[in-house]
């Protein structure tokens, strides 16, 4: 075999593999496992979203859309941001249809950045961020959240890390993987940080609609922040619509026009069958969400307190559907934890340095599991920890 130079980017080579995926491809090879890792609904699409998508290709509508999505999905996208969120976007020109917010997030940052600008976000976070800043050449800044503030992130800790670099501000409440949310008054410390240091913020809230406790509050609501704000949304947890790949993007005229140039030359526009499905979900979805919003509720209830009744200490999580209790009091390390779980007890959760250094010494349970496979979960667990708290 010839040799040759490494043809991969040094600043891809840089990245790591998702600590998520690696786990989920031993959970796939192990079987009788109880996955409370990957953050999926283990609900079906709503059966008339479904049905839209068949009739959607009943219909031969298979073709590509505009760049910027369907104008009656933007309409729909506009009408429900404005009544759930207080803000009103122009479906004209205000509003990117984009392959899930994994896309639009991509696009934001690549729409903004130049390399070396700095890109403040909280940790623990989605897995994604980092090295989505890194592929846009940005230069990620975290900031630490902590269990003794629900972890919610505070403004001071966000004016400590920004620089004369700092360009951007990535948010995302309800929060993937700790289900800290904000309140008003907190969210407008941070828009006073904002404002002071002139930066953009991206706010990714695709868990709202499931906020079990005080009302989800945008940020891109906050008065002055629309005009610096890409709010990221979309259809994957609230609908249950993961394998859809559908999101969207709002913002300020020239950033969603930036945005739409990146997308246009990447990607072109998202299938026109999941938009359809979309149009369904954001006009008939509403009762679907509640109630799988209220299955959720119950079964937070249920595993926050059997993880803190087997000994294993866990704020409650306001939003999202994660658990994120510490494992401290074992003595393993996340990974150890993690690993002797799945090898002795056949559940899979995902250990806490997958969300950034901080989250070391936690792990993530997803609770967006049968009421009765948690209860089995809950007991093995249990076992797990009583063997591992023994020595
Ligand atoms: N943001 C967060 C915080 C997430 O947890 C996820 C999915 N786990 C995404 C974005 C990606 O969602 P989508 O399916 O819309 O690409």
């Amino acid at each position: 075999m010839s040799s040759h130079r490494n043809f991969v980017a040094d600043h891809v080579t840089g990245i790591p593999r998702s600590g998520i995926r690696d786990f989920f491809d031993i959970v796939q090879s192990t079987p009788g496992v109880i996955s409370l890792g990957v953050g999926e609904p283990d609900f079906v699409t709503p059966w008339n979203i479904r049905e839209a998508a068949i009739y959607a290709l009943e219909r031969g509508r298979t073709q590509y859309t505009s760049n910027l999505g369907l104008l009656k999905l933007r309409e729909s996208i506009s009408t429900y941001v404005a009544a759930k969120f207080a803000v009103r976007y122009d479906p004209k020109n205000q509003i990117l249809v984009t392959v899930g917010v994994s896309e639009a997030l991509d696009l934001a940052l690549r729409a903004v950045l130049n390399p070396g600008d700095e890109v403040v976000y909280h940790e623990p976070c989605y897995v994604s961020y980092s090295p989505s800043v890194v592929l846009a050449h940005g230069r990620p800044v975290p900031v630490v959240c902590r269990p003794e503030d629900g972890f919610a992130v505070t403004a001071r800790a966000i004016e400590a890390a920004v620089t004369p670099r700092t360009k951007v501000l990535m948010l995302n409440f309800p929060t993937n993987p700790t289900g800290g949310t904000m309140t008003r008054v907190q969210l407008e410390e941070i828009a006073a940080v904002v404002r002071r240091h002139d930066l953009l913020v991206l706010t990714d809230e695709i868990y709202s609609e499931l906020t079990f406790e005080g009302d989800h509050v945008s940020f891109a609501s906050l008065p002055g922040m629309a005009e610096r704000t890409i709010f990221l949304h979309g259809f994957s947890k609230a609908y249950a619509m993961t394998g859809f790949r559908i999101g969207y993007a709002c913002g300020p005229v020239p950033l969603i026009e930036a945005m739409m140039k990146v997308h246009q030359y990447s990607m072109l526009c998202a299938s026109i069958i999941a938009q359809e499905a979309a149009i369904e979900a954001l006009e008939n979805g509403a009762d679907s969400t509640a109630e799988m919003r209220e299955q959720y509720r119950l079964r937070r209830n249920y595993v926050v307190k059997s993880l803190n009744d087997l000994g294993l200490s866990c704020h409650l999580p306001r939003g999202s559907f994660y658990a994120f209790p510490s494992i401290r009091d074992t003595g393993l390390t996340s990974r150890d934890f993690a690993l002797g779980l799945l090898r002795e007890e056949k559940v899979a959760c995902v250990p806490g340095g997958a969300f950034g250094a901080c989250g070391e010494g936690f792990v993530r349970c997803c609770f967006a599991t049968a009421f009765d496979q948690l209860e089995i979960a809950m007991d093995r667990m249990a076992k797990f920890v009583g063997r591992a708290k023994r020595g």
